[in-house]
Parts: C-alpha cells; structure tokens; sequence
C-alpha cells in the first residue's frame, strides 16, 4: 500500500500531515512517498524523510493522501477513484469541497469527524490542534498586553497580576488557562456546559457564574444557546469584562457560526491597553467586532482575530497531528492493505464522502 504525504499549497499554512518521527509508528507494509519539501515550512526536511525510509516523488497517485487542509479545487482534480483522502476535510462547512471529493469518488475521512470516544483518543486531532491554539493565544495575550503577567515585587514597587478572562472553557480555553497561570496571571473562565466548571477550578482558574446553563449534545458538545440566553450572557459579560485586562475567547458550536459573547459595547467598557484575542475567528468570531485574519484597535482596545493558529507552531502541531493519524491509519490498514470497516463506528464516523457502489 502506498501514502502519499502532500505538501500543503493553501497560503499560511505550514503544518505537514506526518511526520518523519511517524513513520516508525505506521502499520507495516506501507510505502510513503513525501512530495518534496513537505515538511519544509514545519522544519522537517526532505532529507529526515528520507532517513526514516521514506521516498520522496509525487504523492498524488497513492492508495492514501494523508494532508492537513482540504484538497483545492486543483488538488482535487488530481484525486482518482477509490483513493483515500484523509485530512480536515470540513464537512460541516465546506459543502463545495465535499462535494468535489464525491465527484472525485474517494473515500473522505474527515479528522474533525472522527466520534471523541475513548477508543479515539489518540486520533483526536481537534483536541491536538486545539491544545496548541489555545496555548500560543495566551502567548499572543501575553506578548500584546502593555503589562506583565505576573505579579512583581521589586524595589521600584509592587506590579499586581494581570486579570485574564478565557470565554469557552473546552480543550483550547482549559490550555489557555493554563499557559496564562503558569505565566502568573489571575485568571477567571466560563462555559455553557456544566461540566467546565470544576475543570477551570482544577486548574487554579475561578469559574465565572453568569447564570446562564446551555445544553449539551450527546457527544459533550455545547448546543447552541437561546436567542434569550445567549442575550442574557452578553449583557452579563460586558458588566464583568471591564475588570480584565486580557479576554482569550475559544467559544464553538461545531457546524454553527461562532456564538456572539463580547458585543461592540462591551469592548467600549474595555480598559485602553487591553487585549481580546478570539480564537473563533475562523468561525466568525466571539466578539462583534473581530476581523477574521486581522488584528485591529478600537478605543485603544486590541482585538486580535489572526487565524490558523496551530500553524503559527508548526512543528508540534505537525507532530501532534501526524500521531494522530497514524492512530488512525492503524485502524484501516493491516497486512500492508486497506481494510475499511464499516461497521467500526469511527471509521464510518469519519467518513464524509465514499464511492457509490453500483450493484
Ligand atoms: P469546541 O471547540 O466545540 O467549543 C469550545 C468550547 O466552547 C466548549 O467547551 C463549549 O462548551 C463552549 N461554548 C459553546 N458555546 C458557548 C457560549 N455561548 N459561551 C461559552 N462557552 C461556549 O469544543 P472542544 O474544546 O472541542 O470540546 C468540547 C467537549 O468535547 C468538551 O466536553 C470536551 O471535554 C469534550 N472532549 C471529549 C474528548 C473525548 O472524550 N475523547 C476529547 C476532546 C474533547
């Protein structure tokens, strides 16, 4: 069986799907072939690859692609039938590049849909990815406050710590939270789901009560708040966010536009010199006032909406990612063949698009 390793041509995006560390790991009988310069921008050079006895040359006619983003309109018009493309496939939002991937007739294993049991975990590349979002935006919160973190006491006087809110309190605010305590500041959280609560707190975070409960999928997921809920925690918040001087937000209804928390009045209460930095820009944005891709100024309040931001650490995400689909593709591949299990429910999970079999 041959994998084919694809060099990412979307702008901006430097992470590769494995990595040469992976290879090792991979189910055996299978022969990878890396296009050149893969790995370049997450550095992993073409010379790693072939050391862990990979073959570098197009990758594109292989049994399975591996990639990060989803296949271009070009990139799918060099997909043949019955090939495996396994990727962030955005089923959810992307319908066009579905369907391209049906005309296609390849097999769409969709990261994003691969069901978060616990058999799964280690093919969880949401939560991989979301870990280091959620880490490098309490770096960015950092590095944009005009202010320290931590608490200083030195000679020139007292500095007290900075106030930091995560909104969203998943797998990237808890890292967010993380990563902003260990850097000293004081920070408070919220979340729909019940469940968040006593996370945030074991990780030394005060959970914020605003009083509003949402519901949660069979799957852990939030539901989407009430127009009336979802009212009740913006007028909350903007009594509360006026006490913090960096706000990371991480809110998500998967296959929903962002949930709207932070209004446009809001950020007016903001102290000058602080920052928001909305991780959901991708999906529009936590606050009203987010530019997708953008960093922007309003009353001397940063907003950052920078997208992408596991690529902005592309070597670990690359690493992280790549194990996870070599968890994955331990599940498809035996004796050096392709064996999908359909009644394996997290191939079938996973799947978004598969050839019709005509009788
Ligand atoms: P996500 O990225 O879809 O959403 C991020 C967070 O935003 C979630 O915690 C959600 O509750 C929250 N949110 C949604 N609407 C909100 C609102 N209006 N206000 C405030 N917060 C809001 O979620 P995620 O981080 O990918 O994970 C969500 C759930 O999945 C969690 O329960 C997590 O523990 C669970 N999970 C399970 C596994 C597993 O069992 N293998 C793995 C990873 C995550």
């Amino acid at each position: 069986m041959r994998l084919g390793v694809v060099r990412e041509s979307v702008a901006g995006e430097r992470r590769v799907a494995l990595v040469p560390e992976t290879l090792a790991r991979l189910p055996e009988g299978v022969d990878v072939v890396v296009e050149r310069g893969a790995g370049e921008q997450a550095a992993f050079a073409d010379r790693a690859y072939e050391e862990a006895g990979a073959e570098l040359g197009d990758p594109w006619p292989a049994d399975v692609i591996v990639k990060v983003a989803a296949p271009t309109a070009e990139e799918a018009a060099r997909l043949h039938d019955g090939q495996v493309v396994i990727g962030f496939l955005q089923p959810l939002t992307d319908a066009e590049g579905i369907e391209r991937l049906t005309q296609a007739g390849v097999v769409g294993l969709a990261l994003e849909s691969i069901p978060r049991i616990s058999r799964a975990q280690a093919m969880d590349a949401l939560s991989s990815q979301a870990t280091v979002g959620g880490y490098k935006a309490a770096l960015i919160a950092a590095d944009r406050l005009p202010r320290f973190l931590p608490m200083l006491i030195t000679a020139a006087g007292t500095i007290p710590p900075a106030k930091v809110l995560v909104l969203g309190a998943g797998v990237a605010g808890l890292q967010a939270i993380a990563t902003t305590r260990r850097l000293g500041a004081v920070v408070s959280a919220f979340d729909v789901r019940a469940a968040a609560a006593e996370q945030v707190e074991s990780l030394g975070a005060t959970f914020l009560d605003l009083g509003v409960r949402g519901e949660e999928t069979e799957g852990g997921y939030a539901r989407e708040l009430t127009p009336e809920q979802q009212a009740a925690q913006q007028a909350e918040l903007q009594l509360r966010i006026p006490q913090f001087d960096a706000v990371i937000t991480t809110a998500a209804v998967p296959g929903r536009p962002a949930p709207k928390l932070v209004t446009a009045e809001a950020v007016r209460g903001m102290r000058p010199g602080s920052v928001i930095v909305d991780l959901a820009a991708e999906t529009g944005g936590n606050c009203e006032l987010t530019e997708p891709g953008r960093e922007t100024e309003h009353n001397g309040v940063t907003i950052v909406g920078l997208t992408n931001l596991p690529s902005t650490l592309p070597t670990h995400a690359s690493q992280l990612l790549s194990r996870n689909v070599a968890a994955l593709l331990g599940l498809i591949v035996s004796d050096g063949a392709l064996h999908l299990d359909w009644d394996d429910e997290v191939v079938a999970g996973a799947c978004v698009t598969r050839r019709e079999v005509t009788a």
